[in-house]
């Protein structure tokens, strides 16, 4: 069994096709306990998702899931924020206005420019690293979410410009992120989208999560970020490893943005 899946999209997603009910059978047939389902809630004006998420539809979508699915599947209320940092009245509003399991904390953009599109990779290499990971920190200290999602996920497409980056070049700007993080309570999300792509890691890369163990994080979460079916559940077990070998035995489960203990199983040979 695959304890979670907390980081899974839908059609309420722009750039999703998937119904929530799909990705449920998805997830019972991968063998998946709990499921978060968290879609894009983005309020800059220059992204596709801008203002694309209908709250009350999504919610009306997964009390209908949690009804057709309560023998078989944990649903757990997710949302990915993006940039909560920059739009916290707004965030705060939503936040408040439904009772969510929990929240993502998401940075797509640094400025103008996202980093999914290859524009923001004119600069050095060096330099397109730091800026995400300072604009980040800001992000970690200023803005109110349960997890932080995808922490190095600038390196999904920054590796195919520049080839793989070593995180110990930024070593002082990941540390003051995660510091800010255990600080908080923020749980660190373990994303395996990037090992869908040519740079076959998670995001954040291991040697973060040791850090993140050293700088006294306690809570993590793992999820496939899947925007189609076939992705649900994928390089899960890669994530749990990878949490293993960096000292943790429990991931975070949340119910009602509260976090508490579930234990990481052993590799399971079966699989
Ligand atoms: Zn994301
Ligand atoms: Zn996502």
């Amino acid at each position: 069994m695959i304890p979670q899946d907390y980081h899974i999209h839908t059609n309420y997603s722009c750039d999703c096709k998937a119904t929530m009910k799909d990705m449920c059978q998805a997830a019972i047939e991968f063998g998946i306990e709990e499921v978060g389902f968290c879609d894009h809630y983005d309020l800059m004006p220059e992204d596709p998702c801008y203002a694309f998420f209908q709250a009350d539809a999504w919610w009306q979508a997964l009390q209908r899931c949690r009804k057709d699915f309560q023998d078989s599947l944990t649903i757990r209320a997710g949302i990915e924020l993006g940039e909560p940092h920059l739009f916290q009245d707004d965030m705060q509003e939503i936040l408040k206005n439904y009772p969510w399991d929990y929240s993502l904390g998401s940075m797509h953009w640094v400025g103008s420019k996202t980093v999914f599109d290859p524009s923001y990779f004119n600069a050095p290499a060096e330099v397109a690293y730091r800026t995400y990971f300072l604009e980040l920190a800001k992000m970690v200290t200023h803005a109110n979410f349960d997890i932080l999602a995808h922490l190095d996920v600038v390196k999904r497409y920054g590796f195919d410009i520049y080839g793989a980056y070593d995180p110990l070049q930024f070593e002082s700007e990941i540390r003051d992120v995660l510091s800010i993080c255990a600080e908080r309570g923020i749980a660190l999300e373990v994303n395996t989208a990037p090992l869908r792509r040519p740079i076959k890691q998670v995001a954040p890369s291991p040697v973060i999560l040791s850090w993140f163990q050293e700088e006294g994080g306690r809570w993590v979460t793992i999820g496939s970020d899947a925007h189609l079916i076939e992705h649900v559940g994928f390089g899960l077990e890669t994530a749990m490893s990878s949490l293993r070998s960096a000292g943790f035995d429990h991931l975070a489960s949340f119910e009602s943005r509260r976090p508490r203990p579930m234990p990481i199983p052993q590799d399971d040979i079966n699989r």
